[in-house]
């Protein structure tokens, strides 16, 4: 059991994740993930009460550094799972949590988030993507019905359990735990996508699927994903995924530079930007501000695409070849252009893209 983010034993597991990367990032890297539960991988996110082993925030995402730089499909599942696990363990909802957790944290049953219609995705659609409503109107304790979909869920065929958000006819918002054997849930095949295919990541369509009252993680409120724990957009995870990714292709091309001087300045360069960028990652996980949590992600995206890119160049043609690393880490790192990306990190990253100032 990994009891810190600094035992040797986490560099093993990392090794052991970079050898299935190139799969994982095609197919549902289920050894990977049984690995990091066994290790107790997904313990960290909890509290020692809750049966995990409460990392500080910082440790937590010294994790996700090694983790993502090793195998960014795994890394990601797992952001998704632990965000799912974290909001289920602090919604106060001891039947849930006791039938689950134990469950989910030693990875025999897989829990995810079909949260991103409240945040980011199909926001501009004139109608919710996913609605709740009381079976019986007058009844404060009757159950919801859900009718809707979640665009992109991460593992959802794989699912035994949802964290779903859904909106109220009055706009108000909410989240529930979601079996995926609830008559009515269907989970779409998988999308094929330019990286990270693994991740099992599809739509979900609910059709008048009655969900209990006892399910409800965050009752109906305005915004209910603003400050939400676990499971929020922008949070820091996402960018120690983009640095830790960066790190793997920094590598390569400092491997690459001992034999061949002009890649120096470059390799030199991109690892001192890497290296500030995870000591602000760390010092904002620790309450300082050496920038914003919006600055910090844009500058990781940025870092991402074109580290992963500088590694593509040195391999050369080698590295063009479908399962060369540095292809992959090219094709992985557009992700962070498009996963959980609130608006300012999306107009940051364009801005970049187009080579004007903010
Ligand atoms: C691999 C992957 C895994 C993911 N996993 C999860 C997960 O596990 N859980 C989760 O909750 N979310 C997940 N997400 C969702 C993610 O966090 C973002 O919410 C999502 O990428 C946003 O993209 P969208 O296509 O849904 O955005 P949308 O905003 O819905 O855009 C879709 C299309 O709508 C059009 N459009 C967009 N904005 C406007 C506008 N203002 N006016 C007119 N037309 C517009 C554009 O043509 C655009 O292509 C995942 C995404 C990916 C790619």
């Amino acid at each position: 059991m990994l009891t810190t983010p600094f035992d040797s034993a986490l560099d093993d597991l990392c090794s052991a994740l970079a050898t299935g990367a190139e799969r994982a990032d095609q197919f549902w890297p289920a050894e990977s993930l049984r690995r990091c539960a066994e290790q107790g991988v997904l313990r960290w996110f909890l509290p020692e009460e809750q049966g995990g082993l409460g990392w500080s925030e910082a440790d937590l995402l010294r994790g996700y550094l090694k983790l993502s730089a090793a195998c960014l499909t795994t890394t990601f599942i797992l952001t998704q799972a632990t965000g799912a696990l974290k909001r289920l363990a602090s919604a106060g909802n001891p039947e849930l949590c006791d039938v689950w957790l134990p469950l989910l944290l030693t990875g025999e049953k897989f829990c995810t988030l079909g949260i991103s219609h409240l945040t980011t995705s199909r926001r501009h659609l004139g109608t919710p993507a996913l609605t709740a409503r009381r079976a019986e109107p007058d009844d404060p304790q009757s159950d919801f019905v859900l009718d809707g979909y979640s665009a992109w869920v991460t593992g959802a065929p794989q699912a035994d359990l949802m964290v779903i958000g859904a909106q109220l006819e009055d706009g108000m918002q909410m989240l529930l735990a979601l079996p995926t054997d609830l008559p009515g849930v269907t989970t779409e095949p998988p999308a094929r996508l330019v990286g990270l295919s693994g991740s099992d990541t599809g739509p979900v369509r609910l059709s008048g699927v009655r969900v209990s009252n006892a399910h409800v993680l965050a009752a109906p409120q305005p915004n209910v994903m603003q400050g939400a724990t676990g499971a929020k957009t922008g949070g820091l995870q996402t960018s120690a995924l983009a640095i830790g990714l960066s790190g793997a292709a920094i590598d390569l091309l400092e491997t690459e530079a001992k034999r061949r001087g002009e890649l120096g300045n470059a390799a030199e360069g991109l690892r001192g930007e890497q290296q500030q960028l995870v000591s602000n990652l760390l010092a904002l996980a620790e309450g300082l501000e050496p920038c914003g949590a919006d600055e910090l992600r844009a500058s990781a995206n940025s870092l991402a695409l074109r580290s992963t890119q500088a590694a593509l160049a040195a391999a050369k043609g080698a590295g063009y070849a479908a399962g060369h690393p540095a292809g992959r880490w090219c094709r992985q790192a557009l992700f962070f252009l498009v996963w959980s990306c609130p608006a300012p990190v999306m107009a940051a990253n364009l801005c970049e893209l187009a080579g004007i100032g903010e």
